[in-house]
């Protein structure tokens, strides 16, 4: 198999040791093992601390967008009404995702190198519309930029809006997601990006409100939320659970944890400002506008003149590098370094920059 020295890829990021670890094991059936309950409940409150929140946290075997359709399709009825708040490929997937279970889906869309910024148009949406749900992504990973959720928050609470939905699965971790602070009632999470484990578990965090409406709305599948309500408690889970992956997402929570929360967030962002300033020393154009806010996990750039993306990639991978391309309307046109969970790393970073440095000229 082919390996790089240098992997940038936003997610899934290169695996710590510890996380290798939590899979060498023989762990019994999940089941039935007392065991796996005290590991579940363990990952559970250290998601509570990374996610800020008091609320219960669901975790279910899959990646990443496991979590973004069950929460849906648990929160909706056909016909309810959506915002769908976009400023990047996510946030207008997950419009696009709602509306496809027949929800009344409205968007509020920026140019995808853009951050929230009009409040007013927010706020009259929700007063005209009256959303039962809003929903928004914290980190647009296609764009290398982090959404301002505290605001939406505060208009969520003033108005009364039952549910606000926050993509946080590549910031949480390496960036600061307050739920309880933000109102959030549902917030969403994966393995694979600043947890620095494996592409296999999805986690969210779900508001007393949120569990009165998944109740209410009863929706049976493979990917419900309603089942999780009581497994922990009553030890039966809707499918056997994935006991190394629960491992492995708990030494991912631990090795965050234990570093210090704000001493990771503080990592991500000196790593991210390292890197945005050497890109630019080396004439490189970041893709996000000015005035919009860069996330501390990923960073995107505007291809450099004279490369195509396969070109670029093709020679960066000679040079042991392995960047990110991107996706929808910005394939082709960006490529992103991936400096979340165990890839934000000053010297790993350095030697990245060094190989694009070298290509470049
Ligand atoms: C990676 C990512 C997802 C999806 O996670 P997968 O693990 O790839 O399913 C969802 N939202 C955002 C913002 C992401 O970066």
């Amino acid at each position: 198999m082919q390996t790089y020295p240098i992997p940038m890829v936003p997610g899934p990021v290169k695996l710590p040791q510890a996380v290798l670890n939590a899979y060498q094991t023989n762990y019994g059936s999940a089941d039935l093992e007392p065991e796996f309950l005290e590991l579940h409940h363990k990952t559970e409150s250290n998601l509570q601390m990374i996610l800020g929140t008091k609320n219960r946290i669901v975790i279910q075997s899959g990646e990443g967008m496991l979590a973004l359709w069950s929460a849906l399709k648990s929160c909706l009825f056909p016909g309810d009404r959506v915002l769908a708040v976009a400023t990047g490929v996510f946030g207008d997937g997950i419009g696009d995702m709602a509306s496809s279970m027949g929800a009344e889906v409205k968007k509020i869309s920026r140019p995808y190198d853009e951050t929230i910024s009009d409040m007013s148009e927010i706020e009259a949406a929700i007063v005209k519309f009256k959303p039962k749900m809003i929903t928004v992504v914290h980190c647009e990973t296609p764009s290398g930029t982090l959404n301002p959720i505290a605001e939406l928050g505060r208009l969520k609470h003033r108005y009364k809006t039952p549910l606000l939905y926050v993509d946080a699965v590549s910031s949480a971790g390496g960036s600061p997601v307050l739920c309880d602070e933000w109102h959030v009632d549902l917030c969403l999470g994966g393995s694979q990006k600043c947890l620095s484990s494996l592409p296999d578990m999805a986690f969210l965090s779900v508001s007393d409100t949120a569990w009165e409406v998944v109740r209410q709305v009863d929706y049976v599948g493979y990917d419900a939320l309603k089942p999780f309500h009581n497994a922990p408690a009553e030890h039966y889970f809707p499918y056997t659970p994935n006991w190394h992956g629960v491992a492995s997402l708990n030494a991912g929570t631990e090795l965050i944890l234990n570093e210090g929360l704000d001493d990771s967030f503080a990592r991500h962002e000196g790593v991210a400002a390292f890197c945005r300033k050497k890109l630019n020393e080396m004439g490189l154009s970041l893709f996000p506008a000015l005035d919009a806010e860069p996330s501390p996990t990923v960073t995107a750039v505007k291809m450099p003149h004279g490369f195509t993306w396969p070109e670029f990639d093709a020679t960066l991978r000679q040079h042991g590098l392995v960047v990110g391309g991107s996706f929808g309307p910005l394939a082709g046109k960006v490529f992103r370094l991936g400096h979340m969970g165990t890839q934000a790393d000053m010297e790993l970073v350095g030697r990245a920059l060094g190989v694009i440095e070298k290509v470049i000229a």
